[in-house]
């Protein structure tokens, strides 16, 4: 009975931003762990970016050299 007015609550109000239900959590932690993700693939590409035209520099100031 208690099941089914979680369901009914559900249905007729949908999950509210805060709910703190296991489908909603684990939801929320899958779009942070996506988001994290993509951040950390951001930076590592910049950082690798910008590891790679410091190199160049160095490449192109021994051979200039
Ligand atoms: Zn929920």
């Amino acid at each position: 009975m208690p099941k089914r007015e979680d369901d009914t609550y559900r249905y007729a109000y949908g999950h509210p931003p805060a709910c703190t239900c296991v489908d909603c959590v684990n939801r929320r932690l899958r779009k942070r762990r996506s988001r994290k993700k993509i951040i950390a693939i951001v930076v590592i590409v910049v950082v690798v970016a910008v590891v790679i035209g410091i190199f160049h520099n160095q490449i192109a100031q021994f051979f200039g050299s």
